[in-house]
């Protein structure tokens, strides 16, 4: 594979960061994973502003153009030839000897790479996730798209240890999201409720779009929080992300969302989503 570090295209084996890298040493750095279909992007423009976003709320600047990142994304698509997959990017504040204040004027780091995609993904949106509670115990800054995902990573693998597939985090009471994925339910009475957006969550791109698309379908959408009793007592329950479109939820806390299958609103909403997708293409 073919890699970007910091102006160079390289083989992977030979790509270099410095141990002094601030991504690395205080986990300061932001990152976006945008989905590629057909060998192009899918709502990449969402991806880069909030990029743009996550890099301001850090004071981090750019470290070139959204043009030019955009055009490092198309090269290194073309240079591994991925059709399906995504592509990952990630800038750092940029490396100095160690010290928790940092300089003014570090270059900041960019890296990208490209993954190509699993069929494992298709099965598994066509059987279902299982998922499981988990505390949130994430900082509180949830919507700016930090590297540090130590938490969510924890939340994650005692999910699988517990023979789930995915866990979904509580804070006060409330679930805020999935551990790489925003949470939602479809209550008996046909609505789609997620959580309202702050710092509690990341503003996911797919989010919005399949909450624009649900609207347009004439779904209720209320934006507020839910409980895990809401979840558990829900009609159907799904998660959205760049890299799981719209992915259905059959299980929660081992008690069956509605007939314990994939319902037929999130059925719905996955089509939509993958329409728009193929339309949103760059
Ligand atoms: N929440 C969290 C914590 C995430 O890590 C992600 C995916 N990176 C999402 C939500 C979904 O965001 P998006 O739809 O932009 O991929």
């Amino acid at each position: 594979r073919i890699v970007y570090v910091n102006g160079e295209y390289l083989p992977e084996e030979e790509a270099k960061i410095s141990i002094f890298d601030r991504g690395f040493l205080f986990a300061d750095g932001v990152y976006e994973v945008s989905t590629i279909l057909d060998g192009k992007l899918v709502d990449n423009a969402g991806h880069l502003a909030r990029l743009q976003r996550s890099l301001a709320e850090l004071d981090i600047p750019a470290p070139c153009s959204m043009e030019e990142i955009e055009t490092i994304q198309h090269t290194l698509i073309e240079r591994n030839a991925i059709a399906a997959g995504s592509i990952y990017l990630q800038v750092t504040r940029g490396a100095e000897d160690r010290n928790f204040l940092w300089s003014e004027g570090l270059k900041p780091s960019l890296i990208m790479f490209t993954q190509s995609r699993g069929a494992k993904m298709d099965k598994v949106a066509e059987k279902g996730l299982d998922v499981i509670s988990q505390p949130d115990i994430r900082w509180q800054r949830r919507d700016i798209k930090t590297v540090a995902l130590l938490p969510a990573s924890l939340a994650k693998r005692k999910a699988i240890a517990e023979g789930a597939n995915d866990a979904w985090l509580v804070e006060d009471g409330m679930i805020t999201e999935g551990t790489s994925n925003n949470a939602h339910i479809i209550t008996k009475d046909g609505k789609l409720v997620t959580r309202a957006l702050s710092n509690k969550i990341l503003h996911g791109i797919t989010r919005k779009a399949v909450l624009a698309l649900a609207k347009e379908a004439g779904l209720t959408v209320e934006e507020r929080s839910f409980s895990p009793d809401e979840v558990k007592n829900a009609a159907e329950a799904f998660v959205t992300s760049a890299t799981m479109f719209v992915t259905p939820v059959v299980s929660f806390d081992g008690v069956k969302i509605g007939d314990g299958k994939p319902g037929p609103h999130t059925t719905r909403l996955r089509d939509l989503y993958v329409s728009f997708a193929k339309k949103s293409l760059s």
